[in-house]
């Protein structure tokens, strides 16, 4: 180790479901409970990887980032470049060039501009990795390397140093060990021997990749867990020998959790039955032209609805459509006006996105989450995953609950399991300021708003620590539809929205 000074390495799991740990992941399980974990670590809305990444490494939720959902539409461009999906490296670069992608600073420029270091090394796609540390090719020393695809690395003077080495990454196959295994050699054989950054995340793709192959029970996905245990049972075996006393601070944690995907239901062949013209986002950036049609759809669990002429007249007749549809949890539409506080969107009858930290100019006239079931975790979407797989986007409780674990010096010494609720915005707050990237005068603005995870720190701030649930629900006609939420430290957490009443598809029920 160089010379003992505050420094992280992050540890993630993608879709790591907290319950999952126990039976799997006996090194994690271990670290786990020596270690600073929160009970209620809640995943922004929607849970999706997309969505959730720029919030751990900003500081903010998606309301003011902008990456509002894992593919989204933008109307503002030029059809060929509308279709946004984050997969994709070249998506992002024609977006980032089309005005700005994510629309704050990110953790990276913040300890690029303090002359610090952010490595990513992960086994997400190419787009996700991307997404982590979108500028890490503008700051000496940085890292950007998804071991999938070391072609898109960055900067390019890391990209032949790796590549001299490990070629062009391993292929991404299910379970990912190739790409587990990969990222903890590069971790050994490449970061150490030069010096650990000021903050490395190791973000390892599993059980995600799988989950949605496979499902998250099925016996691919528990090896996929317990092939990425052992990779960290490395790095946690390094940080007891030698990272803990040397000031480095290890996290572990998961970006969303997952549910079961149990029946499928074709939404946009039911729209277009009702007389609207839906294409996809896909399908534009394929060719067809906008002009063409009245809804531009992206998405297949929680998806997002453009219409070409948002009129009220054609919201309202879209969400009459919508209402009649079994097979649809729960309809958001972008707040009355900017600061509205309102728990009704502007399509009456509709959630708020504001209610769930989502709202922004780039967001859908009408956002959907397909039905759901918060007592069995089962939900209904289109074909493009199979029945019995894991998927994410809504807002039941086993899509939020997330990980989060800390341990190092620069946390008090008397770990505890905390009740309190924690999102990743204010972890990526808290570490930033461990960092001192916020006090600084030449701190890069906005600073984030969120909440300080104090009840790990060094000193707690002792403040009013009562948290205050809350049950808010909408209502039109027989449409129903409900999200809990916490409120702690002038802070405000999701967790669990759906729509009310009893759930009539089978499907969706026990024991199926
Ligand atoms: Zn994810």
């Amino acid at each position: 180790m160089n010379e003992k000074k505050t420094r992280f390495v992050i540890v993630g799991f993608d879709g790591l479901r907290p319950d999952s740990v126990k039976k799997d992941m006996p090194a994690l399980a271990g670290f786990i409970s020596r270690s600073h974990r929160w009970k209620n670590y809640l995943a922004t809305f929607p849970t999706e990887t997309y969505v959730n990444h720029p919030s751990i490494f900003s500081g903010f939720r998606p309301n003011r980032h902008g990456i509002i959902a894992n593919a989204y539409y933008d109307r503002s461009l030029p059809d060929a470049q509308s279709f946004f999906v984050g997969s994709s490296v070249q998506s992002i670069l024609t977006h980032e060039s089309a005005g700005g992608l994510i629309e704050v600073p990110t953790l990276g420029d913040r300890l690029g501009h303090a002359g610090k270091t952010l490595r990513v090394i992960c086994a997400n796609s190419s787009g996700s990795t991307r997404l982590q540390h979108i500028h890490a090719d503008r700051f000496d020393g940085h890292l950007n390397c998804c071991v999938h695809d070391m072609d898109h690395i960055l900067p390019a003077s890391e990209r032949e140093a790796l590549q001299s080495r490990w070629g062009k990454g391993v292929e991404l196959k299910f379970p990912d060990f190739e790409g587990t295994n990969l990222i903890a050699d590069i971790f050994f054989e490449y970061e150490l021997p030069r010096g650990l950054g000021d903050v490395t995340i190791l973000w390892i793709g599993e059980p995600d990749h799988s989950s949605h192959e496979f499902g998250i029970h099925a016996e691919q996905t528990c090896q996929a867990r317990k092939a990425a245990d052992a990779a960290f049972k490395r790095v946690l075996d390094w940080w007891n020998r030698e990272g803990k006393d040397n000031g480095v601070q290890l996290v572990v944690m998961s970006d969303h959790g997952h549910g079961t995907v149990a029946m499928h239901y074709d939404l946009k062949a039911k729209l277009c039955e009702e007389g609207w013209k839906v294409l996809t986002g896909r399908e534009i950036a394929a060719g067809r032209p906008s002009e063409d049609c009245d809804i531009v759809m992206v998405g297949d669990y929680t998806l997002g609805l453009w219409l070409r002429q948002p009129t009220q007249e054609n919201l309202t007749r879209l969400r009459d459509c919508l209402m009649q549809i079994d097979e649809v949890g729960m309809l958001f539409s972008q707040p009355k006006n900017k600061d509205s506080t309102e728990i009704e969107g502007n399509v009456p009858g509709t959630f708020s996105e504001a209610v769930v930290f989502s709202e922004n100019s780039r967001g859908p006239d009408i956002r959907v989450t397909m039905r759901n079931n918060p007592s069995t975790g089962k939900l209904v979407m289109g074909h493009s995953l199979e029945i019995g797989t894991g998927n994410h986007g809504g807002l039941l409780p086993q899509e939020i609950h997330s990980l989060l674990a800390v341990n190092g010096s620069a946390f008090n010494s008397n770990p505890a399991e905390h009740t309190e609720p924690a999102g990743h915005d204010d972890f990526a707050f808290t570490v930033m300021n461990v960092l001192g990237l916020l006090q600084d005068t030449n701190a890069l603005e906005p600073l984030p708003q969120a909440r300080l995870l104090s009840e790990a720190l060094t000193s707690p701030s002792g403040q009013d620590d009562r948290v205050e649930e809350e049950t808010i629900t909408i209502r039109e006609g027989f449409f129903e539809q409900y999200i809990r939420r916490v409120h702690y430290q002038n802070h405000c957490y999701v967790i669990e929205g759906a729509r009310a009443g009893d759930c009539t598809i089978y499907a969706l029920k026990e024991g199926n």
